[in-house]
């Protein structure tokens, strides 16, 4: 007997329903609605886009396989949209729209509390300028000392380790070290974006609204991590008008140019430029030396001409590797109790700064790097082997491969022997789904996107 594509559906729905919370499956699975069942794919439409991109990354697989049980046969799930683009969630979760007339919270009684996530360290005073980052500091100085008057938004981007947080919070640390009774927000974009799900999931969108829109100073760090997050760049769009139409600053902070921010709304990439757009730079070899006996200074530790000069030779790419070399060093010399010598320091930073090839980031390079994790080939994971040893690899560099280079999944099917776009999705999504409950699994898929990024 041949089902139609809504009595598939509800026997799918009658299935799903006793393993789920009532309120989720009432929110995001049955509001959904069967379009079409034939030749093997059961398409269904959410209302909203944000709702169909919920219900495909949480619930997708456990849709899938239910409707292969009970069809049994294999099944393509397609979850497309009906609603306008990031229209808010169906009817059981109640977030009000944006209010109007915008207004921002009025200046509390009492000096707010440090905000959290600052890092004292991060002063100006411990930063060295160089010509990499001129214009950055310039910028960072300015908009410390006149808020909101000259560059808003001051937009700083650079890859990683080059000194973009660390300017950031120096505005802050200023600020508040100057007296002044700002309230001040720190934040990685990531933690935006979570806190914004849970507040969705917990019917505080208010409040979180509320709060966003009660800050002096808002510093939203990389924010390359809102890139397809549409739901939480329409919440952060209107913060932003909300906070700059009344006079406060915002500083953000992302990986690349606002230009080069694909998967970011049109209109958030041309807010980002309204301001000033800095870039950090690598350092040269002298301001890597200054920085080196800064940081040397600043441990109390001595460190030879000679071996400031060996590091900064081999660490030219971050602030952070130079950071690590010194750390590694003193590490070496301590733990093998000899004295801090140039000798001992080629043994210590042996193999540091060899000129290696970066692999540059391509589908192919992806998936070749993330094979070399588990110790598998590229060609292992192109091929038909179902072992988990290739199976895991090959999931998660499908994954990264469209987390870092947004490549559709057709393309990235072909990378992997021409894999279907079915499975590269359902791929995917088990990499996503596991990253939610596995944290050491998710830790790890971070660090490898990391250094993945940093190697680009
Ligand atoms: P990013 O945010 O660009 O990835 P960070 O701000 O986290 O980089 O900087 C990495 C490390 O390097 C931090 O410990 C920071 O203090 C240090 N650092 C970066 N640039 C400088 C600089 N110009 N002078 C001193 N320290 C720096
Ligand atoms: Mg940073």
């Amino acid at each position: 007997m041949t089902l139609g594509a809504t009595d598939l559906w509800n026997r799918i729905l009658e299935q799903a329903r006793p393993g789920l919370p009532e309120q989720a499956f009432r929110t995001w699975i049955s509001s959904a609605k069967a379009v079409s069942w034939s030749g093997g794919v059961l398409q269904v439409a959410a209302t909203s886009r944000f709702h169909a991109e919920w219900l495909e990354d949480k619930y997708g697989d456990v849709v899938h396989d239910i409707a292969e049980r009970v069809t049994g046969e294999p099944v393509e799930l397609w979850i497309t949209s009906e609603g306008p683009p990031a229209e808010r969630p169906s009817p059981e979760i109640t977030v009000t729209q944006v209010v109007a007339p915008e207004s921002v919270a009025s200046a509390p009684s009492s000096p707010p509390p440090p905000p959290a996530g600052l890092n004292a360290r991060y002063t100006f005073d411990r930063f060295i300028v160089g010509d990499n980052n001129r214009l950055a500091h310039a910028a960072s100085l300015a908009v410390a000392d006149r808020p909101a008057r000259l560059y808003n938004p001051l937009f700083l981007y650079g890859s990683t380790g080059l000194g973009k947080t660390h300017l950031m919070q120096a505005i802050a640390n200023r600020m508040l070290a100057d007296g002044e009774a700002a309230r001040i927000c720190y934040i990685p974009a990531e933690q935006f974006v979570n806190e914004m799900v849970t507040a969705i999931y917990e019917h505080s969108t208010d409040a979180f609204r509320a709060r966003y829109r009660s800050y002096d100073l808002l510093l939203v760090d990389d924010v390359q991590f809102l890139r397809r997050k549409e739901h939480t760049q329409e919440e952060f769009f209107h913060t932003f008008n909300v906070l700059y139409n009344a006079g406060r600053q915002i500083v953000l902070t992302s990986d690349r140019h606002p230009k080069q921010l694909e998967g970011l709304e049109e209109r958030l990439v041309s807010r980002f430029e309204w301001g000033l757009v800095a870039d950090v730079d690598r350092p040269d070899y002298e301001t890597r030396v200054a920085i080196l006996r800064k940081k040397a200074d600043e441990d109390s530790v001595f460190m030879a001409p000679e071996i400031l000069d060996l590091i900064a030779r081999r660490c030219t790419v971050s602030v952070r590797e130079l950071e690590g070399a010194i750390i590694k060093l003193l590490a070496f010399s301590s733990l093998t109790r000899q004295e801090l010598t140039l000798d001992l320091a080629h043994v210590a930073l042996a193999g540091l700064g060899e000129p290696k090839e970066p692999p540059l980031l391509n589908p192919a390079a992806i998936r070749d790097e993330v094979g070399k994790v588990w110790g598998v080939t590229g060609d292992a994971l192109a091929s038909g082997g179902r072992s988990r040893t290739i199976t895991e690899p090959r999931q998660v560099a499908m994954f990264l491969i469209r987390d870092l280079l947004d490549t559709p999944l057709k393309q990235i099917g072909r990378v992997f022997g021409g894999r279907d776009h079915s499975t590269v999705i359902h791929s995917i999504r088990k990499v996503q789904a596991r990253m939610d409950d596995d944290d050491t699994f998710r830790a790890q898929v971070n660090d490898l996107r990391q250094t993945l990024e940093k190697s680009a």
